[in-house]
């Protein structure tokens, strides 16, 4: 079947009908999906497969049949564990049924399909009896239904059910039970994430500050996790607060209630300071003792144990509602929050009356919609001050008393940053009544009498725009910009004046795995699932580059930096194709996973900011990366699914092509 989706252009903005074959959603889940990062998983992988062991043989003692539920059965791969460690019989069910069809592919090929029953269904949709999908409820439940915040993926109504109408009383579970973990930190790089800074502008009558309105200041934010490799958070950046405190903890082997509770803590403040940020994780420990334990801990929380790296699971970053001022030595009260999907957190000062406690407290709602425009990083973007001072510096010389001024950019400061410094007219921004105008209408239905029939003297753009995805997505500036040639000045003048595009060879540290095929994983043979991944991404004709935000991925570079592509915003978006072809050269030793892409921005003659590589910090090669942008990255499929260590290349050579037609960027590589 055939469907036509509609959708916006991020690049050109515009409107396009595309023909999506009803396989391409799950082909971008399974190319994009997590299955291939969880097989690579080495220490979930062993403690699972010590755990169900370990369930296994504590049934077989007491002298009964195993009989294994393993809901969201993914490969099959913990069917199989079960079946290997002597279950007599899994039903293994998968809702997602490319899912299910692989598992039923890999459970043959490893020689399990007498021990593993496959079910293609939800759980909750799952029949017991003579006739049912089971004949019989199961003695051990397994799953790996987490996600970065534990229950997120819905895990709690798929144990409440299954509880209820899959397995029998007093079965076994791996894991055995789950706990969240919590730390109560200050830290002025996150909350940078959620909050907006007051914003120094030095004008020539002297300093202003801009201050954001008291809606936004006082404004809860979004309900949605912020999950993070925490692990790359310098220790440098926040100030511990708290002990590591447990949260609460779910058992597994029990009766599950998913609905709605919260859990209260008391914490001893360790130091003074500001509480803003609840950072947590969590640990599942496979079997009842607790010996089998799997966590998410950060670095400095078990400094002596090997951290396995991992993108499936994280950690989560939760911002308190407002930031509270402790000093060392406060009882304080931490209450988490939960629904059946999310967790949000409170701090409390006194203890609230014992019974009071408002499990209906509702998760935190934005307000003031800038948490709806902006998203975390964006946030942490418009608080980047050394940012403003670029913005401001480049303002401060094209602005006259007399520019009219035109911004084109999502939820901008620029045009406010534009009136402190002095222009007479602006015309687009948040409030600032006379002085600024929103004009609610896109580049193209622009009219004059939007722009009060002047001609715009100054066109800015930083450029932001929501709907980037990746690096380029940003160009709409130049669409936009092309869409209103008619209304600028002969002497127009353009900021950003021209970008340019750049790219590196780098070899990664971690982030090639969620790429990279598997062969066996803990002895069972999961080809099948690595060709399912490859054909995926091979689905879409031209094999595109993804966005990933590169500090969280260290990462060495191969090559040195080089600039691409350039586009020049003083002009309008040409009819014809920007290409260019050319070599890197490979300056060190290493495995050349991919090219790394961004975008910089040159607003004036001698001012840029720069979306992606902002230092090389030793001769090791290590990078370091805008930590507010995502940077494009493009895989050399040849060099991670390659056993071993060929002979290494000494230069990659590449051909870009912009297509302006399509707003596209195209690449092809060749080592
Ligand atoms: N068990 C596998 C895969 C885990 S990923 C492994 O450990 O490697 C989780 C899988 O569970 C996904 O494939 C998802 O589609 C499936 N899933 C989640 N909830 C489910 C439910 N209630 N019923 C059936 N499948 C479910």
């Amino acid at each position: 079947m055939k469907t036509f989706c509609g959708r916006a252009n991020p690049t050109t903005g515009a409107m396009e009908w595309l023909e999506e074959d009803e396989s391409y959603d799950y082909h971008q889940e399974i190319a994009r999906s997590r299955y291939a990062d969880m097989l690579h998983d080495k220490d979930r992988n062993v403690k699972y497969y010590q755990g169900i062991r370990a369930a296994v043989s504590r049934v077989k003692e007491r002298g009964e049949k195993a009989i294994v539920l393993d809901i969201g059965t993914g490969t099959g791969l913990l069917s199989m564990m079960a079946a290997s460690a002597g279950a007599d019989f899994c039903y293994a069910v998968e809702v997602f049924k490319p899912m299910a069809n692989a598992a039923v592919k890999i459970v043959e090929k490893n020689g399990f399909s007498d021990k593993i029953k496959v079910i293609n269904k939800h759980s909750t949709e799952v029949t017991v009896g003579p006739d049912g999908d089971m004949q019989c409820r199961a003695n051990i439940l397994v799953t790996e239904l987490f996600d970065t915040e534990l229950i997120g993926e819905g895990a709690l109504p798929t144990y409440e059910h299954a509880h209820k109408h899959l397995v029998q009383e007093g079965c076994e579970a791996v894991p055995h039970r789950a706990t969240v973990y919590v730390q109560l930190v200050e830290s002025k790089r996150m909350w940078s994430w959620n909050k907006l800074f007051p914003v120094s502008v030095e004008a020539e009558d002297g300093e202003k500050i801009i201050v954001s309105p008291s809606e936004m200041k006082n404004c809860p934010g979004v309900p949605s996790v912020c999950d993070i490799q925490l692990n790359q958070m310098p220790s440098s950046d926040f100030t511990i607060l708290s002990d590591v405190v447990t949260m609460f903890s779910v058992d597994f082997s029990k009766p599950v209630r998913s609905a709605s509770t919260c859990y209260r803590v008391q914490l001893e403040t360790v130091k003074p300071g500001k509480a803003q940020i609840v950072l947590s994780w969590w640990d599942i420990d496979m079997d009842p003792s607790g010996k089998i334990n799997c966590t998410m801990a950060p670095y400095w929380v078990k400094p002596t144990s090997a951290l396995q790296w991992r993108d499936h699971w994280m950690q989560c970053v939760y911002f308190l509602p407002n930031e509270e001022p402790v000093f060392q030595g406060e009882n304080v009260y931490l209450t988490a929050y939960r629904d059946e999907y999310s967790v949000w957190y409170k701090l409390q000062k006194a203890r609230e009356e014992e019974n009071k406690a408002d499990v209906h407290v509702e998760s935190p709602v934005c307000r003031c919609q800038a948490h709806l425009l902006w998203n975390r990083s964006r946030f942490g973007e418009l608080n980047d001050q050394n940012r403003t001072c670029q913005y401001i510096k480049s303002l401060m010389k094209v602005l006259k008393t007399d520019s009219a001024c035109l911004c084109i950019s999502d939820g901008s400061l620029l045009p406010v940053l534009a009136h402190y410094i002095g222009a007479k007219q602006f015309l687009k921004a948040n409030h600032l009544e006379d002085k600024i105008k929103i004009l609610e209408a896109r580049p193209e239905s622009l009219t004059s009498s939007h722009l009060e029939d002047k001609k715009i003297s100054v066109l800015l753009g930083e450029p932001f725009f929501t709907t980037s995805l990746l690096p380029w997505h940003n160009l709409y500036f130049w669409y936009a910009r092309t869409a209103v040639t008619m209304h600028l000045a002969s002497d127009v003048t353009v900021l950003p004046q021209s970008a340019s595009l750049h790219m590196m060879i780098v070899e990664f540290q971690d982030l090639w795995r969620i790429r990279s095929p598997c062969g066996t994983c803990e002895g069972f043979d999961v080809r099948t699932m690595d060709d399912m991944i490859k054909n995926s991404l091979n689905f879409r004709e031209s094999k595109e580059a993804e966005p990933h935000p590169l500090w969280e991925y260290p990462c060495k570079s191969l090559s040195d930096p080089q600039e691409v592509l350039t586009f020049d915003f003083r002009r309008t978006v040409p009819q014809h194709c920007l290409s260019a072809e050319g070599s890197l050269n490979l300056l060190r030793k290493g495995k050349s996973h991919g090219a790394v892409l961004w975008m910089e921005y040159h607003l004036t003659a001698d001012t840029s900011v720069n979306t992606g590589l902002t230092q090389i910090s030793n001769d090791k090669g290590n990078c370091e990366w805008n930590p507010h942008c995502k940077q494009a990255v493009y895989f050399f499929s040849s060099v991670i699914d390659a056993e071993t260590q060929a002979d290494l290349p000494s230069a990659v050579t590449y051909a870009i092509n912009f297509n302006p037609k399509t707003g596209e960027i195209t690449m092809d590589f060749k080592l």
